[in-house]
């Protein structure tokens, strides 16, 4: 089968390797649609993110959706024909955080698409069924990749207690910034008020429920949500950024004993953090670590249009063409939102 692997920073090839064989537990999807993620960018451009360093070839991808062609003996042969959007991370099942529900921080997780893990920017992938996740027919192979960032940003709100009412602050307008502002309004977020320094994500940023967007590339971030809030601060700040600056300054737009959620990668081991800030607020800060459980949730939010994931997918490139998917939202060139690598 076809694969693109990583082989230094935006060099990425095609190259054909062997169709995977599903073991017991596993399906074999035929993927159908693979999105690019900020997080895939720290891997394209730098080779790493933090301590997890790209010493090998690789694929990438792990925001993906298919076919189910196959099950292997132990797996639920019911998949076999359908769609479905797959939970990426597959955990140990056995461990304390498993056995607790925590199974996004599973030490023995397997990522795909992270070093030593190989992704989806290829035709095949085998895959734990019990992560595979059908999704109705009316639903594209495209959105049904888009679910995968959609469940980090139900994560997100999940994490950050969101009350009916509340004012929340998104810094970073990618996908995960404006997902994250539709799951927040779902939860009856009074007042949305987003960030972001390319103007094109701020300019339409409305639609996907953000009430007041703001380019920081030429303003204050804390001026302009004190300005926003009456210089109250929001009950809600959320990093959904890939920046080494926006943990600090969720931080800064809180308001006295709100919450901070840091979904964002900024790529660093290391991070300046605003300690005292946090303390005289006695804030409460929580970290984001992808997802658990929140599928479901999220395939019923997109089939039931409460959520648009459609329009945010600007791009599609077919395999052969995934290095231009890359280089396009490396640059965040031609307005793109998601791009997704389609077959
Ligand atoms: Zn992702
Ligand atoms: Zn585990």
């Amino acid at each position: 089968m076809k694969a693109v692997k990583w082989y230094a920073p935006r060099d990425m090839r095609l190259v054909e390797i062997p169709i995977p064989t599903p073991k017991p537990e596993e399906a074999l999807i035929r993927i159908e649609s693979t999105g690019v993620c900020g997080s895939d960018m720290h891997y394209y451009v730098d080779g790493r993110i933090g301590k997890t360093i790209m010493t090998e070839p690789l694929i990438l991808g792990h925001e993906y959706a298919g076919i189910v062609e196959a099950v292997g003996p132990e797996a639920d042969s019911t998949l076999i024909g359908k769609r479905v959007a797959v939970e990426p991370g597959i955990p140990c099942l056995r461990c304390e955080y498993c056995l607790k529900g925590h199974y996004n921080v599973c030490t023995s997780l397997q990522f795909p698409g992270g070093p030593p893990n190989d992704g989806a920017l290829c035709e095949y992938i085998a895959v734990h069924a019990a992560f595979c996740f059908p999704v109705p027919d009316a639903i594209t192979p495209a959105e049904a990749a888009m679910i995968e960032p959609l469940a980090v940003a139900l994560h997100t709100i999940e994490l950050a207690h969101l009350k009916p009412g509340e004012t929340v602050a998104i810094l970073g307008l990618g996908p995960i910034g404006l997902l994250t502002a539709q799951v927040a309004k779902v939860a009856g977020a009074k007042q949305v008020i987003g960030t972001d320094l390319l103007e094109y994500r701020v300019a339409g940023a409305a639609k996907y429920g953000v009430d007041s967007a703001v380019n920081v590339s030429d303003a204050d971030t804390v001026d302009a949500v004190m300005e926003a809030t009456a210089g109250r601060g929001v009950d809600v700040a959320i990093d959904c950024a890939r920046s080494t600056d926006t943990p600090a300054l969720a931080c800064r737009v809180a308001r006295p004993a709100g919450r901070c959620v840091l979904t964002g990668i900024s790529g660093e081991e290391y991070g300046q953090f605003p300690v005292d800030i946090a303390r005289r607020k006695e804030l409460t800060v929580t970290w984001c670590r992808r997802f658990r459980f929140n599928f479901p949730t999220a395939i019923d939010l997109v089939a039931t249009g409460r959520v648009d994931v459609k329009s945010l997918i600007t791009h599609s490139f077919p395999l052969e063409k995934a290095l231009d998917a890359f280089e396009l939202v490396s640059h965040a060139a031609d307005g793109v939102l998601k791009a997704s690598v389609d077959q």
